[in-house]
């Protein structure tokens, strides 16, 4: 009879054997180089517990490649920031905001390799996202009120009608807080979940009547509407702040819409009308 070696056997593990950390080889130091300081111990690997649910859908949105954009989207996004400052913008957290909130994001996966081009897209339920250079426009014109040049960042702007949601991501990078209201539910709910999935903490939504403003958080130092009406609601006049303006398109007495700039000065308010635009209309009430 021989004297085998017996081999240990496989299974079962032994608990000290499973919780074994596992090193991975050192390659020894290059000559030239200082020599290391002993190697900390190595910490048994921890078992994760899973991700509660929400969670969990909230890291997959946050992960989800950009389909039909891939690992570009950056690029095509500085590219749309460049063609505005060719076209004039000059406001330079504005321009480095439109270079960095993803637009795709905002909107519908079949029209993603439109989200860069200078077009406004449906977002359903009758609504449209606006052309950025509109967005812009309207931004730009908002924060070059007095409120906007005291300071380097809006102190809280209101907008009327959140829509996806892309306006109001480009405001909370440009402003210390926004309010946004929108009076159809399936798009308020789509665009909070959005801005959680991107992490954008300083956008307060409110599914609500936004010609009603929103008078827990007045007075705004801007208030921007997505939706033309006849006329600026009163609410929106009582809830700015001195210094502060209203950009908002509004009809000029027929069809045609015009864009509307108010400001607040010490004496009262003063009007500004600016050119023709084309904006979904501005409805009271709420769709659930
Ligand atoms: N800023 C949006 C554009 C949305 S379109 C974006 O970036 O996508 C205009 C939005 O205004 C629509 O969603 C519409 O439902 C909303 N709206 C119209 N009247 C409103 C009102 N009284 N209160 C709140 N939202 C309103």
């Amino acid at each position: 009879m021989t004297d085998a070696p017996r081999r240990a056997p496989k299974f079962p593990l032994r608990l000290d054997q499973m919780a074994t950390p596992r090193r991975t080889p050192v390659k020894p130091p290059h000559p030239a180089a200082p020599a290391r300081p002993p190697a900390a111990p190595v910490a048994a690997p921890l078992l994760r517990p899973q991700q509660p649910l929400q969670h969990a859908a909230e890291l997959a949105a946050r992960s989800r490649a950009p389909t039909g954009l891939g690992m570009d989207s950056a690029s095509v996004r500085r590219r749309m920031a460049e063609r505005l400052r060719a076209d004039g913008l000059r406001h330079e957290a504005l321009l480095a905001a439109l270079a960095d909130v993803p637009r795709h994001r905002f909107v519908d996966a079949a029209l993603v390799t439109q989200a860069y081009e200078d077009t406004s897209l449906p977002i359903g339920h009758g609504q449209t996202i606006s052309k950025p250079s509109v967005v812009a426009r309207m931004i730009e014109l908002l924060l070059d009120s007095a409120a906007g040049r005291r300071g380097a960042r809006l102190a809280r702007v209101l907008e009327v009608g959140t829509g996806c949601g892309y306006q109001a991501a480009l405001l909370a990078r440009l402003a210390r807080q926004v309010v946004s209201v929108e009076r159809v539910k399936p798009l308020h709910d789509r665009a909070r979940d959005q801005m959680l999935a991107l992490g954008i903490a300083n956008a307060r939504l409110v599914y609500g009547d936004g010609m009603l403003g929103h008078p827990p958080n007045a007075p705004y130092d801007g208030i921007i509407a997505a939706a033309g009406g006849e006329s600026l609601p009163q609410a929106w006049l009582d809830q700015l702040a001195p210094g502060g303006r209203i950009v908002a398109p509004v009809h000029d007495g027929g069809a045609r819409q015009v864009l509307v700039v108010v400001d607040r000065t010490e004496d009262g308010f003063e009007r500004t009308v600016h050119e023709a635009v084309q904006f979904v209309p501005l409805r009271s009430g709420l769709v659930r």
